[in-house]
């Protein structure tokens, strides 16, 4: 990760809701903070239904906020903005796809669908600036300059989801949410577009945001990792320490779930079974929102809503487990 820790966005206590009827509100996501450091892949990671999508494109702007704030190069995302700010905003931010195909319009060809953006943004002097930049594309991504006149259908689910990067990277955006983009593909293709998005992060000086349903997916690729749950985030932390120390009975549930190499460790382990479906988000319960599964919830858990706090150095917990104010509440 880059040394300088640069923020290159901030977002501060960030709330999605979305109105079902008349006395319903879903709230996806509700009240998140965290920053993304310039050149970093932050890994946002939780059930579905969680509002981990939800809460990436609202910080793209293709959902407008309901409450709080994201700060991009510090400017705020969701103030009014002109129609040539709103251009050039829309170039730095770009978004991957979990499934490339339904992104892609079937009826266009490749090398027009990687063009678009150009186009869009001017990018391109002419049509052969425009063909070169697009074959330039499609070889960064790992494909050929013949590909270019074939429609999405005819390729596989990795290839398709390299043309959704050359795409998102024709207009050399500075910031990428990859949302769940390696969920649809074969385990064996999954690393392949891994490799490859951590290469062109690399080259390009890019940022993610990459958010995935399960914590096996982010550990390579993350430096930092936020985890959240029923439109909360309940931890974040490096990866590293996420990994080794998860402090969350929640993200303790989700790392004992994924199965380890070992068999003997395998079989010896502790783990933590978290039981029950993920509440509504139209009612959440009270208090810390994953009592009703959580197997050391106490009453303080339904009365007070844990806050969000840094134990450890850059790692963040909402849970009584770790409060000293609650320390004899916890104890029962
Ligand atoms: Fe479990 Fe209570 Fe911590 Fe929530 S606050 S995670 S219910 S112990």
């Amino acid at each position: 990760m880059a040394e300088t820790r640069e923020k290159l966005l901030e977002i501060k206590n960030l709330k999605k809701h979305f109105r079902i009827d008349r006395k319903h509100t879903l709230r996806a996501v509700d009240g998140i903070s965290f920053d993304i450091y310039r050149g970093e892949t932050f890994g946002l990671v939780g059930e579905s239904g969680c509002g981990k999508s939800t809460a990436g494109r609202t910080i793209l702007r293709l959902y407008d906020a309901s409450d709080g704030e994201v700060k991009f190069h510090g400017e705020n995302v969701h103030a009014r903005k002109s129609k040539k700010e709103l251009k050039s905003f829309t170039r730095s931010m770009q978004m991957i796809f979990q499934d490339p195909y339904a992104s892609l319009n079937p009826r266009m060809t490749v090398k027009d669908i990687i063009a678009e953006g150009i186009d869009i943004h001017g990018l391109a002097k002419n049509k052969k600036e425009r063909t070169e930049r697009v074959n330039s594309l499609l070889k960064t991504v790992g494909l050929n300059t013949e590909h270019g006149n074939r429609y999405p259908h005819e390729f596989s689910g990795g290839q398709r989801q390299r043309i959704g990067i050359a795409r998102a990277l024709a207009v050399d955006p500075d910031f990428i949410v990859a949302d769940e983009p390696i969920s649809a593909l074969d385990v064996s293709i999954q690393a392949q577009v891994v490799n490859l998005l951590k290469r062109l992060q690399k080259d390009h000086g890019l940022t993610y945001l990459f958010i995935a349903h399960d914590l096996s997916m982010v550990k390579h690729i993350s430096d930092r990792v936020g985890v959240m749950y029923l439109g909360n985030m309940a931890e974040i932390a490096t990866s590293k320490e996420l990994y080794e120390n998860p402090m969350h009975p929640y993200t303790q549930a989700l790392l004992s779930a994924i199965p380890l190499a070992d068999p003997e460790v395998e079989r010896t382990r502790e783990r933590i079974i978290v039981e029950g479906d993920v509440p509504s988000p139209i009612s959440p319960p009270s208090g810390c929102r994953f009592r009703t599964r959580c197997p050391f919830a106490t009453d303080i858990c339904a009365k007070v809503v844990p806050e969000f706090q840094e134990y450890k150095k850059e790692h963040w917990v909402a849970c009584h487990l770790y409060d000293e104010r609650y320390a004899d509440q916890m104890k029962q």
